[in-house]
């Protein structure tokens, strides 16, 4: 029998990004004591790409702006399926954790008379995202890092968890390994925290970095929690589309945000063409009115002017661009035409200085002189681990979830700026209820060696096997099948195909064979990741299958309009694992409060009685 160094935490939190040191800072605060690992170095979570900022209603810019818009904004933006009191939340505590930030040193950019600077984003009725020029999530790590550290928490980097360790009370701890040396390790928690980010690995176009291969979703999943709305997944309308190496990374909303014009080949601004038609009257009704917006917008001045339709909703915009390629007025390189060049270059650089860069190195484009070419990317999941909107609280005792891992804030689109702020808000409150919960366990749990050495033999076994298929082989085939049956556009047949696909590519997966040693081994620890990425990738395809509407990121094209009677305000999915197999329902959403429902439009209001 193997025997294993057990590291022993009051409140375990697998995940350093910014939820998941948020949530570290705030349990520790709480007199917690806090171990905090993650798969890659400090620092390096994916929160660091967070380009465009933090949304938070703080009315620097816009003074009409205040939590109810804010709610009403993503509610509508996630077409009424959010979870009412996290977005309620959201939107009252985003601007003390925005201020906060700033008061543990990080530094926004600055309106003229000194207060923190906020942008307009899609979706948003006003200027409302804090921002470090299109850095912010740069920042926000760097701050809260250097809080984390000074605060002394236990930092366990470089080290993959692979399964969570449970017993009749619920979640008592984690097994993993370090990617240093392949040497395998378990935590002893009273509270563990999942703040593993999202799942864009499943695709091959996709903004996201190596690091999100649906880990959290998989091992709560595994441990008996419930996934919900998995259908969501946010393909963002600009990624880069060329050269062939950096096809799917992101080009920031902020972008648009700052005037960014969209045009097929032909020159066309094609976003007129797009607006939903109950939405419509929120946007400018001419280029004259758009551009009068910009140059306000770019001075930071209150105007009348409505918005440009480049900025409607992301799920609208990705199908807009979708569209026009399909139809044959797409760019030379499969996408379209994105401009700025018509504001003055030094503003460019100023307010988007990590664009003009990645452009000219990349592409050889200078965004000041022409316009980008852009497409949809695999960016954001908006489905997760269901918790308790208050507390973090998934429906496994001792287990929390936090950032994008989770659900529920978003519903069936995320508007951009939502989810730095949803990091730091939920980030904190699931820290504290985690270090609550901890203080209410009275002895350090005891963790069952049979669970641990089935995980040690389940990583030994892929080096073991004297043969069997390639790993990479394996993740190419699910990326291209997902990106093809489950991507903007699904049907019913494409959906049945992908989960017959997926059953093979599990079975190819169960015989796969890593060679090397285990130190540093990329083949080896694609593995595991590859797991979690099969189980999360049929999540989103039989929940897809099972949700028969469109709404929000998810179009059926055999379902094409929103089905407010079955679905309308009223139901998730869940998938959860049953005997053996993922089992997918419709579950009725938490109600919504008569003081809530009364923010919204008359017409929303209606759909989520
Ligand atoms: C390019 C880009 C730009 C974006 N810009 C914005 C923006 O401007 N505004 C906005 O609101 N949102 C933006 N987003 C979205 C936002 O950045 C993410 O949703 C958010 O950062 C997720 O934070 P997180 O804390 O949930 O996860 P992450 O920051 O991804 O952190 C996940 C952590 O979990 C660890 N981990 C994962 N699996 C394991 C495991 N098995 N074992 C141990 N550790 C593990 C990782 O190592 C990492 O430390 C952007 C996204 C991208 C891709």
């Amino acid at each position: 029998m193997t025997e294993f160094k057990t590291h022993a935490h009051d409140v375990l939190v697998i995940g350093a990004g910014g939820a998941g040191l948020r949530a570290a800072i705030e349990a520790k605060t709480a007199g917690a004591d806090v171990g905090l690992v993650c798969k890659s170095l400090l620092g390096k979570a994916h929160t660091v790409m967070a380009e465009g900022g933090m949304a938070a209603a703080m009315g620097h810019v816009a003074p009409a702006d205040s939590w109810k818009v804010h709610f009403r904004d993503t509610m509508v933006g996630g077409k009424l399926i959010n979870n009412p009191t996290m977005a309620q939340l959201h939107a009252t505590e985003a601007p003390d954790r925005v201020r906060e930030l700033e008061a543990w040193g990080a530094i926004f950019d600055r309106t003229p008379d000194g207060r923190i600077l906020q942008r307009p984003f899609g979706g948003h009725t006003h200027a409302r995202l804090a921002h470090v020029g299109d850095r912010t999530g740069l920042e926000m790590i760097r701050t809260l890092q250097d809080r984390a550290v000074a605060l002394g928490i236990q930092v366990y980097m470089e080290c993959t968890v692979t399964r969570l360790i449970t017993g009749a009370d619920g979640v008592r701890g984690a097994f993993g390994y370090w990617r240093t040396t392949g040497r395998p390790v378990a935590f002893a928690s009273k509270a563990t925290v999942l703040a593993t980010g999202g799942i864009g690995k499943a695709y091959t176009v996709t903004s996201n970095s190596w690091e999100y291969s649906g880990d959290g979703q998989a091992l709560a999943y595994e441990a008996g929690a419930e996934l919900i709305d998995m259908e969501f997944v946010q393909f963002h309308p600009t990624g880069m589309v060329w050269p062939p190496g950096v096809r799917g990374l992101l080009v920031t909303e902020a972008v648009r945000g700052e005037g960014g014009i969209l045009r097929d080949k032909d020159g066309r601004r094609f976003m007129w063409d797009y607006l939903p038609e109950d939405r419509r009257g929120e946007y400018a009704a001419t280029d004259e009115e758009a551009a009068t917006w910009v140059e306000a917008a770019s001075r930071s001045r209150p105007t009348d002017a409505r918005r440009p339709p480049e900025l409607s909703t992301r799920d609208n915009v990705a199908r807009a661009i979708y569209t026009e390629v399909k139809e044959g007025r797409g760019s030379p390189h499969g996408g379209v035409f994105l401009d700025i060049s018509y504001l003055p270059p030094e503003h460019v650089k100023r307010k988007l200085p990590s664009m003009y860069e990645q452009f000219k190195e990349l592409a050889d484009v200078d965004i000041t002189r022409g316009p980008m070419e852009v497409g949809p990317t695999t960016h954001y999941m908006m489905g997760g681990i269901r918790v308790e909107a208050a507390t973090g609280e998934t429906t496994v005792p001792g287990l929390f979830a936090a950032g994008e891992v989770a659900a529920g804030l978003h519903g069936a689109n995320r508007l951009g700026g939502n989810s730095l702020s949803d990091l730091l808000v939920f980030g904190a409150r699931t820290g504290a209820a985690a270090a609550k919960r901890a203080a209410s366990v009275a002895a350090s749990p005891y963790l069952d060696p049979v669970q641990l050495q089935g995980a040690n033999a389940a990583l030994a076994a892929p080096l073991e096997r004297a043969d069997g298929e390639d790993v990479y082989a394996i993740q190419r085939d699910l990326q291209e099948m997902m990106g093809r049956l489950v991507g903007i556009y699904r049907t019913e047949a494409e959906l049945d195909e992908a989960i017959v696909r997926l059953a093979d590519l599990r079975g190819r997966w169960r015989a796969v064979r890593a060679t090397g040693g285990r130190a540093y081994n990329p083949g080896w620890n694609l593995v595991f990741e590859l797991g979690n990425l099969l189980t999360v990738s049929e999540a989103i395809a039989r929940s897809a299958r099972q949700r028969t509407e469109s709404r929000g990121a998810h179009s059926r094209l055999d379902y094409p309009a929103t089905d407010d009677l079955t679905w309308g305000g009223r139901n998730s999915t869940i998938a959860r694992a049953a005997d053996g197999t993922m089992a997918v329902r419709a579950t009725p959403l938490p109600a919504m409060s008569d003081e809530l429902r009364g923010l919204l439009d008359p017409a929303h209001q209606a759909v989520a009685s």
